[in-house]
């Protein structure tokens, strides 16, 4: 079995982040509020630490001048999200419905021209059409809406066995669901691109059969693929031409 996360595995997502963000914040932020139509590379740059999706609206009032300066941001990301929020006093409920609601509408005006801001990364593309045909079962892990991430990956035609949205909770409690429900116990891959998931995966003894694969082409932070923890290995694309069965191995064994 395959688990793969969504945004920066999958799917290169940059334009429609940022397309997204910069609309959910104006409806939030004072009329004239400077949000540039180009991804800004401060979005870019940030990007990689995001973790949910509503962070990406605060992230475009901030680069629109608003809460904290995006110096604090790169210093401590974490408290200078939590600082801006309260600043602002905007529930993350807001967020997230605010950018919903922008996507909602732009599915519903025009599909094609927002399922074009997204760009699949050829090579996981291939991999998933390739066990598809062969049919072996894979599934979507993200913090996205699982409704948006469908969208996209029929779009692709690509039909996973189940798609594990933000409405079901934090990935390591979704894993552990799973994997009780498993007869065999794994042996799991799993594919991520955010370094603190699969370290919060590693630290769940119960989610030792799972193989916490760390993709290089995704929105990884400056070091993120240094020095890595026992239980983590690193996925370059070259490997994804060789059958699931070669790709590289991380659970833990433990000692009899
Ligand atoms: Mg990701």
């Amino acid at each position: 079995m395959l688990i793969s996360d969504f945004d920066g595995v999958i799917v290169d997502g940059m334009e429609e982040y940022w397309w997204s963000a910069r609309r959910a914040a104006a409806q939030l932020l004072p009329a004239g509020a400077q949000l540039p139509e180009a991804v800004p590379e401060a979005f870019r740059q940030l990007r990689p630490q995001v973790h949910h999706g509503w962070e990406m609206p605060l992230l475009a009032a901030v680069i629109a001048g608003y809460g904290q300066p995006l110096a604090a941001f790169h210093a401590d990301y974490a408290s200078a999200l939590a600082a801006s929020l309260q600043q602002l006093a905007w529930p993350q409920a807001q967020l997230t419905e605010a950018l919903d609601a922008v996507r909602q509408q732009a599915i519903a005006s025009d599909r094609q021209a927002w399922l074009a801001l997204h760009r699949p990364y050829p090579w996981m593309l291939q991999a998933l059409q390739r066990l598809e045909s062969e049919g072996l079962p894979w599934a979507v892990l993200t913090t996205k809406s699982a409704g948006f991430t469908a969208e996209l990956l029929s779009s692709h035609q690509l039909h996973p066995q189940a798609i594990y949205g933000r409405e079901d909770g934090p990935k390591p409690e979704v894993l552990q669901r799973l994997l009780a429900q498993d007869a065999r116990g794994g042996p799991w891959r799993f594919l991520e691109d955010r370094r603190l998931t699969l370290e919060a995966v590693r630290a769940v003894p119960a989610l030792d059969a799972v193989h916490c694969l760390l993709v290089t082409w995704g929105y990884l932070r400056p070091g993120d693929a240094q020095d890595l923890p026992a239980g983590i290995q690193l996925l370059e694309p070259e490997r994804l031409e060789q059958p699931l069965a070669q790709w590289p191995e991380a659970a833990i064994v433990q000692a009899n």
